[in-house]
């Protein structure tokens, strides 16, 4: 019995759809498809569907917490497949997951790069991060502030383990499209404006954002990752 015909292919499907989707985005506002990846974010979603998700070509997994990763790796079918941790990653944790993924996609602060810094030392490694940004001020959200940005990648560029690839962003919840659009054209400007800045030791590679209700905006926006969870493995129960 092969994964995906236990849930009669409902991820497959889901998967083409939404790179249907992405391609006519992309299309629409003149961009490679290419430029953008896919990624399944895997929160509460059992190992077998995701395998279904990698089965049906996905190559990128989004995990939130670091307990779950743990719990769930090893039932990954993991060839040739990234995890990149997206979750808020506290200190204490960051040692379990060393070893797991490639990218960190949620650095917010000294504490955690230094954290960082200093199990890779242990592994011998280096850790490719995206800087959270948050776009919307929100006080009970995590991410560097976009007036605080370029002194944080300042700072992090001291980190001899870290390469900061890009930013990352989860930007407030809005009713309409023009409110999240206006998010992800500041994202967008930030993201250029650092770019050009040629800080040393720090890369713009990356522009992750964009979820299920927003991704075909976040890639107008220039999102280099789109992270999708519900719309490929439908709803989820949290009990
Ligand atoms: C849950 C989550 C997503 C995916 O959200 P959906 O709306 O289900 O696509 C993306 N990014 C992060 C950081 C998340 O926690």
């Amino acid at each position: 019995m092969t994964t995906s015909q236990s849930s009669n292919g409902e991820v497959a499907q889901a998967v083409l759809q939404i790179r249907q989707q992405l391609e006519k985005s992309c299309r629409e506002c003149g961009r490679d498809p290419q430029e953008v990846r896919l990624m399944a974010v895997t929160k509460t979603v059992d190992p077998q569907r995701v395998n279904e998700a990698i089965a049906a070509g996905v190559t990128l997994l989004g995990e939130n917490k670091a307990q779950e990763l743990c719990a769930k790796y090893d039932q990954y079918q993991k060839d040739g497949v990234e995890i990149h941790f997206i979750g808020h990653l506290q200190t204490n944790k960051v040692k379990q997951i060393i070893d797991k993924v490639c990218m960190i996609q949620s650095l917010d602060s000294i504490a955690l790069a230094q954290e960082i810094q200093k199990q890779c030392e242990k592994h011998d490694r280096t850790m490719d991060c995206l800087v959270e940004v948050n776009i919307g001020n929100e006080a009970n959200k995590s991410g560097v502030l976009p007036e605080e940005l370029e002194d944080f990648l300042v700072k992090v560029s001291g980190f001899s383990r870290i390469h900061v690839r890009g930013l990352m962003s989860i930007p407030p919840v809005c009713e309409i499209n023009e409110e999240i659009e206006q998010y992800f054209c500041k994202m967008q400007k930030l993201f250029v404006d650092i770019k050009a800045k040629k800080l040393d030791n720090i890369h713009m590679d990356f522009l992750s954002m964009g979820m299920s209700g927003d991704y075909p905006l976040a890639v107008k926006y220039g999102s280099t990752m789109v992270r999708i969870g519900t719309a490929m493995f439908g709803h989820r129960n949290y009990t």
